[in-house]
């Protein structure tokens, strides 16, 4: 059968949402596997943290880092829009 070899590009993009960590990450490629926005893309280096092609479709949802066998070897760092915390503000005193 004829061997067909593709070669592609990371989309460049303004977010980083996700990192490895290259010391820790064993390359099992399960990250790339349970993303549903196919972000990720297995690295075709054995034992290599896989490729993040589309940064700017990834919607944080943190199952990639869920699913890490290996704890510290892939970050989510979500955008600062999404770590707003909401607060009641404080009541002003009747005006008299
Ligand atoms: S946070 Fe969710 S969408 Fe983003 S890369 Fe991980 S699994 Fe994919
Ligand atoms: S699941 Fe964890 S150890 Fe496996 S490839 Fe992804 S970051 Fe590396």
């Amino acid at each position: 059968m004829k061997k067909i070899e593709f070669t592609v590009q990371p989309v460049a993009c303004s977010v980083r949402p996700i990192t490895y960590n290259e010391d820790l990450c064993i390359g099992c490629g399960r990250c790339a596997k349970v993303c549903q926005c196919d972000i990720l893309l297995p690295s075709p280096e054995k034992g290599k943290p896989p490729i993040v092609m589309y940064p700017g479709e990834c919607y944080y949802c943190g199952a990639c880092v869920m699913v890490c066998p290996k704890p510290g070897a892939i970050t989510l760092e979500h955008p600062l829009m999404n770590r707003a915390k909401f607060v009641p503000i404080k009541e002003e005193p009747p005006v008299s």
